[in-house]
C-alpha cells in the first residue's frame, strides 16, 4: 500500500461518523413552502430556525478528512513553516509520519510506484519502534500512518507496533489494500483502537481490481470495508481510489460511491495515477457524484487536481517537514517520493549505530537534513524533479500566505 504521501495506492483522521444517514450534500433543496400556505404544524412561522417562508438549509458536507484545511488544527508548526529558511530547516517535528513495516506485498498493482521500494529488505525489530515511538511522542509528533512500502498487515510486527504506538501516546492510522484486515494477527479489537483506516480499493467491481491489481480481492476488501464501517466507535473508514484509464467508467463510480455512503464509510478519495502515463483517465466526472455527499460521507475530488501539477509548481519545498517517511528498512527520508533516487539519500538509520544518526530527533535536526533543506529551498531543484506530490498544495498555500500584502486585515 502506498502512502497518500506522494503515490499510487494510499492519511487522516477525524471524528467518528454519524451514524444516520443524512441527505445528500448536493441534493435538491427542499421546494419553499408555497406562498399563502401557513407554517406546519409545530413550527414557528417560517419553520423551526429560519425566516418565514424559507426552507432550512441543507446540511452542511461532511469535512475532508485528507483536506489542506487540517493544517490549521497546527498552528504552531504553520507558525514555524512560515519563519522558514534555506539555512535553518524548520525544528519541529513532523505533525505525523508515514511508517512502513514491510516492503512484502499480496499484490502487484500495475500503477504500484513502490515496486522500487519494494526490493528494499525489511529490517524492523520491536526495540527501533519503541524507540522511534518514544523520541516522536517526546518531539511533538501526534501521529503515526502505517503503510507501504508494502502490505503493513503482512507484518508479523504490526500488533506489537500499533500497541507500542498507542501505548505513547500517538494516533495512528492505516492505509492497506483490506486483503488482511481482520486476520487472526488483525482481530477487530486491535483495528477499533485506529484512529482511521483507508483501504485502497482503486476498482468499481471484480474485474477492474483483477486488471489493475493482479489478483483477485475486490469482494473481500468491499467485505471488509463494510466491516470496518460496523464496528462501535472504530476508526473513520475512508476507501482510496487511484483513477486509471481502466477503472473510471463514472456510472461504475457512483453506483461505488452510493454502496460506499451506504455501508456507513466516511468518504472515498479518487486521486490521479502518478509515474504511469499510459493509465492515465481522461474520464470527465464532473456532475458524477452530484447528490452523493453528506454530513456523513463525502466523494473527495480535490486531489485529482491538487495532485497533479509536476515540478511542486516551480516552489521550494518547505512544507515536506510536515511529514516524514521512514522506510521498513529503518531509513529516514525527507521526502516519499525522491527516496528511490539516488541524489536524495536518507537523512538517519534506526538500524545504524555510528556511521548516520540511529535516532529520529539526531536525524530530524542533523546536518543530513541541513542539507537537503538547502537543496529543496532551490525552485530550479523543484522544478526539475520534484514528481506529482501531494505536498505541493501545502507549498502553495505557504507561498500564498507570504504574499499576501494585507496580513493585518480579515
Ligand atoms: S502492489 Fe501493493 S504496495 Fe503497490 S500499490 Fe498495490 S497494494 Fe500498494
Ligand atoms: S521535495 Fe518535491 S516531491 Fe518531495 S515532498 Fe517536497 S514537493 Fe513533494
Amino acid at each position: 500500500m502506498k502512502g497518500e504521501r506522494a503515490r499510487n495506492g494510499s492519511g487522516a483522521a477525524g471524528p467518528r461518523r454519524a451514524t444516520a444517514k443524512p441527505p445528500a450534500e448536493d441534493a435538491p433543496r427542499p421546494a419553499p413552502p408555497d406562498a399563502g400556505a401557513g407554517p406546519s404544524p409545530g413550527a414557528g412561522p417560517g419553520g423551526a430556525d429560519g425566516p418565514p417562508g424559507q426552507a432550512p438549509p441543507a446540511p452542511l458536507p461532511a469535512p475532508a478528512e485528507t483536506g489542506l484545511e487540517k493544517l490549521l488544527l497546527h498552528p504552531t508548526k504553520l507558525g514555524s513553516l512560515l519563519r522558514w529558511d534555506p539555512e535553518r530547516p524548520d525544528p519541529l517535528y513532523p505533525i505525523s509520519v508515514e511508517l512502513s513495516l514491510t516492503n512484502r506485498c499480496n499484490l502487484n498493482c500495475r500503477y504500484c510506484s513502490d515496486s522500487e521500494v519494494r526490493k528494499w529488505p525489511d529490517f524492523f525489530h520491536i526495540y527501533h519502534l519503541t524507540r522511534l515511538f518514544e523520541d516522536l511522542a517526546g518531539g511533538g509528533t501526534t501521529g503515526v500512518t502505517f503503510e507501504g512500502g508494502g502490505e503493513p498487515l503482512l507484518s508479523e510486527l504490526f500488533p506489537e507496533a500499533l500497541e507500542s504506538c498507542l501505548g505513547h501516546g500517538l494516533s495512528a492510522g492505516l492505509i492497506t489494500n483490506g486483503l488482511m484486515l481482520f486476520a487472526r494477527h488483525v482481530p477487530e479489537k486491535l483495528v477499533s483502537r485506529l484512529s482511521w483506516v483507508r483501504v485502497s480499493l482503486d476498482a468499481a467491481n471484480e474485474a477492474q481490481y483483477r486488471a489493475l491489481k493482479g489478483a483477485k480481492g475486490f469482494a473481500k476488501a468491499f467485505e471488509n470495508v463494510v466491516r470496518l464501517a460496523k464496528l462501535k466507535r472504530g476508526p473513520a473508514v475512508g476507501v482510496g481510489y487511484v483513477l486509471t484509464n481502466l477503472n473510471d467508467d463514472p456510472r461504475l463510480l457512483r453506483l461505488l460511491a452510493e454502496k460506499l455512503r451506504d455501508a456507513g464509510a466516511d468518504y472515498l478519495q479518487i486521486r490521479p495515477v502518478v509515474d504511469h502515463p499510459e493509465l492515465e483517465s481522461r474520464a470527465d466526472l464532473s456532475g458524477t457524484f452530484s447528490g452523493i455527499s453528506g454530513p456523513g460521507f463525502r466523494v473527495d475530488l480535490a486531489p485529482l487536481s491538487d495532485n497533479l501539477p509536476e515540478g511542486n509548481l516551480g516552489l521550494p519545498c518547505r512544507a515536506h517537514s510536515i511529514t516524514a517517511v521512514i522506510c521498513a528498512d529503518a531509513r529516514i527520508f525527507t521526502c516519499g517520493r525522491l527516496n528511490d533516487r539516488p541524489f536524495f539519500p536518507h537523512i538517519g538509520d534506526l538500524a545504524l549505530m555510528s556511521s548516520a544518526p540511529a535516532d529520529f530527533g539526531p536525524a530530524w535536526n542533523g546536518k543530513l537534513r541541513k542539507m537537503q533543506n538547502r537543496v529543496l529551498a532551490r525552485p530550479s531543484f523543484c522544478s526539475e524533479n520534484c514528481p506529482r506530490c501531494r505536498i505541493t498544495k501545502y507549498n502553495r498555500l505557504l507561498d500564498d500566505l507570504q504574499r499576501i500584502r494585507t496580513p493585518d486585515f480579515i
